[in-house]
């Protein structure tokens, strides 16, 4: 394993990110790697960290005052052994390379522990949407899509939204694949519901947060009722797990953004939610000024000076980190554990950090990894695939129930192949092995 990882490392020096997703995810699945011999005769590891295409392009485009921007455009078709590539876009300033390989990497299990028929893919830019108007969003997507639009398909390569990356640069992105290839088609997913989209589609990895770990509680005899918890961020993900946890009768304490993060001792309901919803969304505004119209509510601007994140160190009974990578450092583990927290569930990817993780395991705190955790929205954009294909609508509530039944499997999944290898709490042991076997096992099916 040592001499893999460091050839890894000596192929691509750059890509520290990826390594080490690498590296954290071989040591979990050693337990099936010399079960059965064919996959050492079949390279599958080799192949599983070597993207099956690669395309990285120049998007110039032109900003209010006529001046050309120039951004990077990236997609990593990473594997197509259980179905065609599907997985998010970012846009974000310090996106690169290595983050989508690691990204992508993580897609492949995700997509394989939903059981639906999809391989694994991430792409991007470092294209920062923030600050920009709605034209300046809307040439940058249809500069990146004009390159992007002759390698995806709905039989080849299906994308959909992500961080910095929501409806608005959904619909400029359809737009323009539309009208470039003259064809509409399921070829991205997130669709606006006028225009091909699902029910459930926007809320569907956060719902599908919050019915995880409903499993996870219902599991150990317990449920969200009154349970208290910590959320960061307040995008997409974060504000519909808010939403389900709050209807399942948790209470939301907090929520932030890149500025800082609220704290609200008497809970932010669904009414709360919504003007957060409006703020942030439509307005385009920041969390701090949730205090302004909610005086009850404090506000903690974000300041690592002392080394861990304050949100992270609020007495509570689950935490959800929705945001971006890394973000629970060991710091905010100790301060975690030490506050006696039931359980960590990532709504972002890998949120928790390699530290963090450790510390967590080692003080026995129940955790759920994002590869299972936030395999709704992947779900959900399986679902619509197959509306699109059948020219059909489903309700929100046959959608829902779709949603509930998947994140059950992937929770049952986890669970009995956790206790299989002898670990019965270990999600992250159980996440691991159930996808990669699935995976391992097409791609032994297909030869080479
Ligand atoms: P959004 O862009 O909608 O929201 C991201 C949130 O994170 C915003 O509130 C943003 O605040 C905040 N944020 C960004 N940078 C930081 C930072 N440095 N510190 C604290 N907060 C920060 O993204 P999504 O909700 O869609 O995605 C969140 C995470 O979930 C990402 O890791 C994404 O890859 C993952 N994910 C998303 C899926 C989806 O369906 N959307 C599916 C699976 C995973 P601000 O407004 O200041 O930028």
């Amino acid at each position: 394993m040592r001499e893999f990882i460091r050839k890894l490392e000596h192929k691509d020096p750059g890509e520290k990110e990826f390594h080490h997703s690498v590296t954290r995810f071989l040591r979990s699945v050693e337990p099936v790697l010399d079960q059965p011999p064919e996959f050492d005769r079949y390279a599958i590891l080799q192949r599983l960290v070597e993207p099956e295409r690669t395309i990285i392009y120049q998007v110039p485009w032109m900003d209010d005052q006529g001046q050309v921007q120039v951004n990077r455009g990236y997609r990593v078709e990473m594997n197509s052994a259980v179905g065609p590539y599907k997985g998010g876009l970012r846009f974000h300033p310090d996106a690169g390379l290595s983050t989508f390989k690691l990204l992508a990497f993580e897609q492949v299990f995700t997509n394989s522990l939903t059981t639906m028929p999809l391989g694994g893919a991430r792409g991007g830019s470092d294209f920062d949407p923030k600050g920009k108007s709605d034209d300046e969003v809307m040439r940058f997507c249809q500069s990146f899509m004009s390159e992007l639009a002759r390698h995806i398909g709905p039989d080849i390569d299906v994308p959909e939204g992500g961080l910095g990356v929501g409806l608005r640069e959904i619909g400029f992105l359809f737009g323009a694949y539309k009208k470039q290839q003259n064809e509409f088609s399921g070829v991205i997913t997130g669709k606006g519901l006028g225009w091909g989209g699902s029910q459930i589609r926007m809320q569907a990895t956060g719902y599908g947060v919050a019915y995880f770990t409903a499993e996870m509680l219902a599991a150990r005899g317990d449920s969200l009722e009154g349970k208290r918890c910590l959320i960061s961020g307040s995008g997409n993900v974060a504000l519909a797990a808010a939403e389900k946890i709050a209807q399942l009768g948790g209470r939301v304490l907090t929520l932030s953004d890149s500025g800082g993060h609220i704290f609200d001792p008497e809970g932010i309901d669904l009414d709360k939610l919504a003007f957060v919803r409006r703020l942030k969304h439509i307005r385009r505004g920041r969390i701090a000024d949730y205090v302004e119209k909610y005086s009850e509510a404090e506000y903690t601007e974000a300041d690592n000076a002392d080394g861990y994140n304050p949100l992270w160190a609020r007495p509570a009974d689950c935490a959800f980190p929705c945001a971006m990578e890394n973000e629970v450092n060991a710091a905010d583990a100790v301060h975690l554990a030490g506050n006696n927290i039931r359980l960590v569930c990532e709504g972002a990817d890998m949120p928790v950090s390699a530290e963090a993780f450790d510390i967590l395991k080692e003080e026995k705190v129940p955790f759920a990894p994002g590869k299972a955790a936030n395999a709704g929205g992947v779900a959900v954009s399986c679902l619509e695939m197959a509306q699109n294909r059948m020219l059909l609508n489903w309700t929100a509530e046959e959608v829902d129930q779709r949603l509930q039944k998947t994140m059950q499997n992937i929770h049952t999944q986890c669970r009995e192949t956790a206790l299989e290898f002898g670990e019965p709490d270990n999600y992250y042991l159980g996440a691991n092995i159930s996808a990669f076997q699935r995976v391992a096992q097409a791609m032994q099916d297909q030869g080479v």
